[in-house]
């Protein structure tokens, strides 16, 4: 295999988010020789939210872009390593980890995993055909776009009215489409897109289809109560319908739940002795940057404590 010749870490951090970014400050600065991968940005899904208002220590809010740009300033100031690649696979060999990438492989003694999650995909005909194409997961990346445009935005939850209240900002005319009558978001969010002049609903409704031709022209919604289906004119959709855990690399190392959250207790620890989950990827109530963010603490602390007593 090619790339860097294995050697042993203290601990390795799979994922840049501010889960992965906080564990780095920790084991770092206390002296363990410390790698972090990831495989994109570091920020993770921070880097594409406008405005973060909910993050202790901003009382104007905060970019996504800034808050990730700081921590990973401070996460790096205390000798941790990082590489840009993807993990492929992670085994377990004479105690220690083995972490495969594309580029390399790495072995640990403690391994903390931060990979985060990543949209759900709404599973109808169309969604893939025109994915980049009209259909879009991700408001900040895409929205200029759609400039003067009619579009749709799928789910009810806080990922959908942030970012068609972001979205508000370029199209002519938004239309949330929710399967029930009343929405998951988080109230404030709710105050602000019911009142907001340029957004309406359609409640009790799901997306049955999307359809075009060389990009998005409409998509055919079902009103769940009545059984009515009606076509939609449109030129993009944006689908907000959940997440999933990046834990399939994984494959059977770690004991998960059906939908493949890593199982931990309440010290990041999960069920194989020596590796650790910290933020979204894990089981818990709460996903928010705050709540990574003393994940990745407890993780990193727990992981030095394991490396003391190993
Ligand atoms: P979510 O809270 O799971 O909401 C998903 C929404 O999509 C729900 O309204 C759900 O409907 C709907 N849905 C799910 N499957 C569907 C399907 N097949 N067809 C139609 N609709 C479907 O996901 P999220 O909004 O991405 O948020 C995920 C987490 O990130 C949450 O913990 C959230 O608080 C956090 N987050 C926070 C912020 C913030 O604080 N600023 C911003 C974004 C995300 P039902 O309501 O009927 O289940």
């Amino acid at each position: 295999m090619g790339g860097k010749q294995a050697e042993t870490y203290d601990v390795i951090i799979i994922g840049g988010g501010p889960a992965g970014m906080t564990a780095g400050l920790y084991t770092s600065r206390a002296r363990l020789k410390t790698l972090l991968i990831e495989n994109a940005l570091f920020g993770g899904q921070m880097t594409t939210t406008e405005l973060i208002e909910n993050y202790p220590g901003f009382p104007q809010g905060v970019s996504g872009d800034e808050l990730s740009r700081l921590m990973e300033e401070q996460a790096k100031r205390f000798g941790m390593e990082t590489i840009s690649d993807d993990v492929t696979e992670v085994g377990l060999e004479n105690g220690l980890k083995k972490v495969k990438t594309y580029g390399g492989e790495y072995v640990c003694r403690a391994l903390i995993i931060c990979t985060g999650t990543e949209y759900r995909k709404l599973g109808v005909p169309g969604e893939e055909e025109f994915r980049g194409r009209g259909i879009s997961y991700c408001a900040t990346c895409d929205g200029a776009f759609f400039k003067d445009s009619r579009i749709i935005v799928v789910g009810g939850g806080d990922s959908a009215l942030t970012e068609a209240l972001f979205l508000t900002k370029f199209v002519s005319e938004l239309t949330i489409i929710h399967r029930r009558d009343a929405l998951r978001a988080t109230k404030i969010y709710q105050e602000r897109a019911l009142s907001n002049p340029k957004i309406k609903f359609l409640w009790n409704s799901v997306v049955h289809e999307i359809k075009g031709d060389s990009v998005v022209r409409s998509v055919v919604v079902k009103n769940v109560k009545t059984g009515e289906t009606k076509e939609v004119e449109i030129e993009g959709a944006f689908l907000f319908v959940g997440l999933m855990p990046r834990t399939h690399f994984l494959k059977e190392l770690v004991q998960m739940d059906e939908t493949g959250y890593i199982i931990t207790n309440e010290n990041c620890e999960t069920s194989t002795k020596g590796i650790f989950a910290a933020g979204d990827c894990r089981k818990k109530l709460l996903r928010q940057i705050s709540t990574s963010v003393g994940d990745g603490a407890t993780a990193a602390f727990a992981a030095e404590k394991y490396l003391e007593e190993g």
